[in-house]
């Protein structure tokens, strides 16, 4: 089955006897002895199976795990994790989760944080200990590239696991299960839910491995699942994901041709554009380059915070990944130790038409 096809007929379970097109809401919490495998919601509940099923087949996994977030479902692999164990880790990993490593799991695993778009850096990171390679392609706001492949050959060199937070891609223009990863990681509240109304991670594996048997039981011990009216709507969103990322990736792709040539703009960071420096790998392992851009106006934090205050349709918000345009100044986020330049405006492309949002910023350029 095809993506498209499969987004929309995967994951209903279909128990009513009245047949209804779309799998109801089980709101209950516990199931009656005996009836069926299910006994308590943290462990199991159909509507979460339905989109574990749903999550497997769109990565090309054969087992999924939803969590409460995607920080909770990043952590959880973490936790899965011998202690003692060594990861390396990108520099510009999302926040949330390289704070998850160094408050968390601090005096239980090393990190070392490198470019992983640099081969070399990452090569020179291998401990003995090393258990595990994290990838995030691409990252987070400067969209570096990494080569899946060839860090998957490294990472099984060393006999660890490789996880790649592919949040950004999603599985319509990014496969890593089938570039060599073990484990794939998503914060659902982006573009899988897509209307910036769920929150929600899930992780996805390649393999039912002991591994992935310690991940289950920190899903159902620990308890970081989400609700079952969470997990429909969640399902509900990803059964238009493959056209709402084409539009995404279309539209970010006219927007980045308009913010490289406009005299206010010193740079533009788009995988889609031949002259970013990781576009020949983005295209060897993606089929699409993605919504998310992020771009350099000329000038300091002032004449970027300028821009975003004159911008009508791209609202000031963090997140990304829904219908609608939004526009943040990264280093004013990520506080005083950021390395990420001070007139970086990070902007997740919406669905909205181009002509208008061209039209904005032009505008809001000046
Ligand atoms: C948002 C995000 C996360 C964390 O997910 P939450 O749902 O906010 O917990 C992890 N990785 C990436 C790339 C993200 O954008």
């Amino acid at each position: 089955m095809k993506f498209e096809t499969l987004t929309i007929h995967k994951g209903i379970h279909r128990t009513d006897s009245n047949r209804p097109i779309v799998q109801p809401i089980t709101l209950s919490t516990n199931f009656e002895h005996g009836s069926g495998p299910m006994i308590y919601t943290r462990a199991e509940n159909p509507n979460r199976s339905a989109l574990e099923e749903l999550l497997a087949a769109m990565e090309k996994g054969t087992d999924a795990a939803a969590f409460s977030s995607g920080n909770a479902a990043g952590t959880a692999v973490f936790q899965a994790l011998e202690p003692g164990s060594h990861i390396i880790a990108p520099d510009d990993m999302y926040h949330g989760l390289a704070q998850s490593m160094k408050t968390l799991f601090a005096g239980i695993h090393e990190v070392s944080f490198v470019d992983m778009s640099d081969l070399q850096q990452v090569k020179n990171a291998i401990r003995p200990t090393t258990r595990l390679f994290w990838v995030e392609t691409p990252s987070n706001p400067l969209l570096k590239i990494s080569d899946v492949r060839a860090i998957s050959a490294l990472a099984k060199e060393q006999g660890a696991l490789l996880a790649c937070d592919n949040t950004f891609a999603t599985p319509v223009f990014q496969n890593p299960l089938d570039l060599g990863a073990d484990i794939v990681m998503h914060s659902s509240t982006k573009y899988f839910g897509g209307h910036s109304d769920i929150l929600g991670g899930a992780l996805i594996a390649k393999e039912k491995s002991d591994f992935w048997k310690k991940i289950r039981a920190v899903q159902h011990i620990g308890g970081a699942v989400p609700s079952p009216t969470d997990c429909y709507y969640l399902a509900r969103s990803i059964r238009t994901l493959a056209y709402r990322m084409r539009g995404h990736a279309q539209h970010a792709m006219i927007l980045a041709d308009f913010l490289s040539q406009h005299p206010k703009v010193e740079k533009v960071f788009y995988p889609g554009l031949k002259k970013h420096p990781g576009h020949e790998i983005a295209a060897a392992q993606m089929s699409g380059f993605g919504g998310m851009l992020s771009f350099t106006v000329i000038g300091g934090a002032g004449e970027a915070d300028a821009v975003v205050s004159k911008l009508q349709l791209f609202a000031n918000a963090t997140s990304l990944g829904g219908v609608e345009s939004l526009v943040e100044r990264r280093a004013a986020v990520e506080g005083p130790n950021t390395k990420t330049p001070q007139n970086l405006l990070r902007v997740s492309v919406g669905l909205e038409h181009t002509d208008d949002l061209l039209e904005d910023l032009a505008q809001a350029l000046g």
